[in-house]
């Protein structure tokens, strides 16, 4: 067996049109894994598909709002028609909308939680059966540096990034015994359309970031991509419930 080798599975990568989740999905195509990439954008998900189809795998565009139930079940339905199954779900499609707790509406409390947190239990529980009838699978949840810090003006973003660390450990608990592995990455600051807008928001986050990351860098989407062929492949069999930070060591130095 070879450890890290993707050849015969299918991923489903939630955001994997752009971003942190394309550089994830690049990294299992390179492994031999058929990617379904999910996301509202059409035009950028068909772009996506296509690229990856270029590293000699077979890759299509489903279309799916994540924040959605019936959305969920409808892409792993969707994913199992056109790929035949479902072996490596990655939940990583995610959004924020930054300002101090005491400004947020409820519809927006709700809109940050069911994109980035509800999303990720609604496809879970789509994708378990399909796993638990193959003999197992690998779930990767997408968490970030606020499942670990807090961030005065990202509490909503913050309360679904935490979330996004305890789901997985129960999910890993529940489902150990199905051969199914569950956990959180949990990337630093990458540079990426929503960073990007961060940094337009706020003048100093560009050189706060270069500062504080002890690897002097922001991270590119392709930094996503070992720890997600390590998760998703047979290298990682007894890892479940861990929620693994790549950041640069951003975590690691307290000042
Ligand atoms: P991007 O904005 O570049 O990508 C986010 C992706 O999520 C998009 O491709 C978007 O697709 C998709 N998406 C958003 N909402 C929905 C929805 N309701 N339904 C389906 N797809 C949706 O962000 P990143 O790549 O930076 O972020 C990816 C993940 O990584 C997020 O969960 C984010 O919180 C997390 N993260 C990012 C960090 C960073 O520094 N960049 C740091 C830590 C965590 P579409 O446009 O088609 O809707």
């Amino acid at each position: 067996m070879k450890l890290f080798d993707l050849g015969g599975r299918v991923a489903l990568v939630t955001g994997g049109n752009g971003g942190i989740g394309l550089g994830m999905a690049t990294g299992l195509a390179q492994a031999g894994a058929a990617i379904a990439v999910v996301g509202r954008n059409t035009q950028k998900g068909e772009a996506a598909a296509a690229q990856l189809r270029t590293l000699g795998v077979d890759s299509a565009f489903i279309a799916a709002d994540v924040a959605d139930h019936a959305a969920c079940a409808a892409m792993v339905r969707d994913t199992v028609a056109r790929f035949g199954r479902l072996d490596i779900l990655i939940n990583n499609a995610g959004i924020n909308l930054g300002k101090r707790p005491e400004d947020y509406p409820v519809a927006e409390w709700h809109q940050i939680i069911d994109t980035n947190l509800s999303s990720a239990f609604y496809a879970c529980q789509a994708a378990y059966p399909e796993m638990q009838t193959a003999g197992g699978g690998k779930i990767i949840n997408i968490g970030s540096m606020t499942s670990l810090f807090g961030v005065s003006y990202a509490a909503v973003y913050a309360a679904s990034k935490g979330g996004i660390v305890q789901l997985s450990k129960s999910l890993a608990t529940a489902w150990a015994k199905d051969n199914i592995q569950v956990n959180a990455v949990l990337p630093g600051w990458i540079d990426t359309e929503l960073t990007r807008r961060s940094r337009k928001r706020v003048e100093t986050l560009h050189d706060s970031v270069l500062a504080r990351t002890p690897a002097g860098r922001w991270g590119a989407p392709q930094d996503l991509a070992g720890v997600a062929v390590f998760l998703a492949s047979a290298a990682s069999d007894f890892v479940t419930g861990t929620a693994i930070p790549i950041d640069g060591g951003y975590s690691a130095q307290g000042l």
